[in-house]
C-alpha cells in the first residue's frame, strides 16, 4: 500500500517527466538512454533539467538533494566549477586530434603522485580500463586466467560475470548475448576466504586478481583485518598480479583505499569521477609491470593491439581530468567529505535504532550504506542473501518523493565536497519519515 501511494504521489508530482517519458519511449529502447535508469522504482523515468553541486533539478522544477551522485560519477558534485571552467576553455579549442597534449602529460604526473604507481594510461570508462589492464597483464604474464571475488562488479567487462552458487562457479545468468564460456578463463572465490584464494592460485596459471579493495557492488563487504596483507602475499607468491579497482573506493581518500591501507597493488583502475564525471578513466602500473607490458608490445607482431579507442585521449577529457585531479579531488575536499560521512553514518544508525530495525551501517570514507542485516556480510553470498530489492525500491521512491536521491542499487549514499550538514539533516529526516510510513502501512 505504501508503494501504491508513493507511485501515485510520484505521478502527481511529475507531469512534465511523464510527457517526456512518453515521447522518449517512441524511439529509445526501454525509453531511457540506459536501461538501468528504469531501476528507481518509479512508474516512469524522472527527467533532469540540470544538475549542479548536489542539486538535481528535474523538469517539473523540483530540486532534489543528491546522495547518489551519478553512482560515484559525480562524487565531487555535479559540474565542479574548476572542471566546468576547464571544459569551457577547451570547448572552443578542439577535442580529438590523434596527437598528444600537455594536459595528458600533466595528468600522468598527478596520477603517479596520488596513487604511487609510475605509469598510466587512459580509457573512456572504468569498464574499458579494466578490460585493458587485464589484457596488458595477460600479455605481460603469458597467463590467461583471471580471478575475481563472488558478487563483484567491474563494469560490463564480460570476463567477470561469474558467480558462486552453492559453492559452484557459474556464468551470471542475467548476462545477455554472451557466447564465450567465461568459466574457461575466470576463477571465482569468496571474498575474505584465504584458503580458497590460495587453492585457486596454486596452479600458477592466474594472471591477475581483479578486485575492489572493499566490495561495493553487492552492498558493501569489508575486508577482514589482515585479509589484504595475506592475500597480496599469496598472490605474489604464486606469480600473479593484483589489480585494485578503486572506481568506488576512491571515496576513502585522494589515493584510494589501497594506498591508504598499505596494500601493494601492481595496477590500479579508476573511472567515474576522475574527470569530474565526464567519460574518462585511467589505469596505472608498477614499473615492473610496465616493463613487461612494453616488452610484450615489442615482441608482438605489428598491428592493432586491441587496446585503446579513437577517443581515448580526447582533449576535453584530459583538460577535465587535469582540473579534477589538481583542483577538485583535494585533501581539503576529502577532509570535509570524511567528517560529514561520519555524521551521516551516525545519523542513519540513530534513525535505524529509533525504528528498532536489525540493520547495520557500513562506511568507506565518503561512502555510507545501510544493509538489511545486523552484522555486516563477510562475502558475496552473505551479502546477496540480505538483499531485498523490493524494500530498497520502497525506500528509494519514498525518499525521491521527499526530494532526496540515494543510489537505486542498494542503500548507498555519497557525500561530496559541497554536501552540507543541512543536506544530511534533510536526508535523515526524510528517511525517518519514509521508514515510519512503511511501518504504518
Ligand atoms: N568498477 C567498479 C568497481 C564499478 O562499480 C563500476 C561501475 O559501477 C565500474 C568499474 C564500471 O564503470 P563504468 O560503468 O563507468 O564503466
Amino acid at each position: 500500500r505504501f508503494m501504491a501511494a508513493e507511485r501515485e504521489d510520484y505521478v502527481q508530482r511529475n507531469p512534465a517527466s511523464a510527457v517526456l517519458a512518453r515521447q522518449a519511449a517512441e524511439h529509445l529502447l526501454f525509453g531511457v538512454p540506459l536501461h538501468w535508469m528504469n531501476d528507481w522504482g518509479t512508474p516512469f523515468a524522472l527527467h533532469v533539467e540540470h544538475a549542479t553541486g548536489v542539486d538535481v533539478v528535474d523538469v517539473d522544477s523540483h530540486t532534489l538533494v543528491d546522495f547518489c551522485l551519478g553512482d560515484t560519477g559525480a562524487m565531487f558534485g555535479h559540474a565542479p566549477p574548476p572542471v566546468a571552467a576547464a571544459v569551457q576553455h577547451q570547448a572552443a579549442r578542439g577535442y580529438t586530434t590523434m596527437l598528444a597534449t600537455q594536459d595528458a602529460a600533466e595528468v600522468g604526473r598527478l596520477l603517479a603522485g596520488r596513487f604511487g604507481l609510475p605509469y598510466w594510461q587512459f580509457a573512456l570508462s572504468a569498464t574499458d580500463a579494466n578490460r585493458y589492464i587485464v589484457r596488458w597483464i595477460r600479455a605481460a604474464t603469458g597467463r590467461k586466467k583471471i580471478l575475481v571475488f563472488n558478487g563483484c562488479y567491474h563494469g560490463t567487462i564480460e570476463d567477470v560475470f561469474v558467480d558462486l552458487v552453492e559453492g559452484q562457479p557459474v556464468q551470471r545468468d542475467s548476462l545477455l548475448g554472451q557466447v564465450h564460456n567465461l568459466l574457461e578463463h575466470t576463477v571465482v572465490v569468496e571474498f575474505n576466504d584465504l584458503p580458497a584464494l590460495e587453492a585457486a592460485l596454486a596452479n600458477g596459471d592466474v594472471a591477475c586478481v581483479l578486485a575492489e579493495p572493499v566490495m561495493t557492488n553487492i552492498g558493501m563487504v569489508l575486508p577482514e583485518p589482515g585479509f589484504w596483507r595475506a592475500a597480496q602475499a599469496l598472490i605474489h607468491r604464486h606469480g600473479s598480479l593484483l589489480v585494485m579497482d578503486e572506481t568506488h573506493c576512491i571515496s576513502t581518500g585522494p589515493g584510494g583505499y589501497a594506498r591508504a591501507h598499505g596494500i601493494e597493488a601492481d595496477a590500479v583502475v579508476m573511472g567515474k569521477p576522475v574527470a569530474g564525471g565526464l567519460p574518462s578513466a585511467v589505469y596505472g602500473m608498477s614499473a615492473a609491470l610496465a616493463d613487461r607490458a612494453v616488452q610484450a608490445k615489442r615482441q608482438a607482431p605489428p598491428g592493432h593491439s586491441g587496446i585503446g579507442t579513437t577517443l581515448t585521449g580526447n582533449m576535453l577529457a584530459m583538460a577535465a581530468m587535469r582540473a579534477a585531479l589538481s583542483e577538485v579531488m583535494t585533501e581539503a575536499a576529502y577532509a570535509h567529505m570524511l567528517a560529514l560521512a561520519e555524521r551521516l553514518a551516525d545519523g542513519i544508525r540513530a534513525v535505524i535504532a529509533r525504528h528498532q530495525l536489525p540493520w547495520c551501517v557500513t562506511q568507506v570514507g565518503a561512502r555510507v550504506e545501510f544493509q538489511f542485516c545486523a552484522e555486516p556480510p563477510k562475502n558475496g553470498t552473505e551479502a546477496d542473501r540480505v538483499m531485498d530489492p523490493e524494500l530498497e525500491h520502497l525506500i528509494h521512491l519514498g525518499l525521491l518523493n521527499r526530494g532526496v536521491l540515494i543510489t537505486p542499487f542498494h542503500n548507498m549514499m555519497l557525500v561530496s565536497p559541497v554536501t552540507t550538514p543541512e543536506h544530511v539533516a534533510q536526508l535523515l529526516g526524510s528517511l525517518d519519515e519514509v521508514l515510519a510510513a512503511i511501518a504504518a502501512r
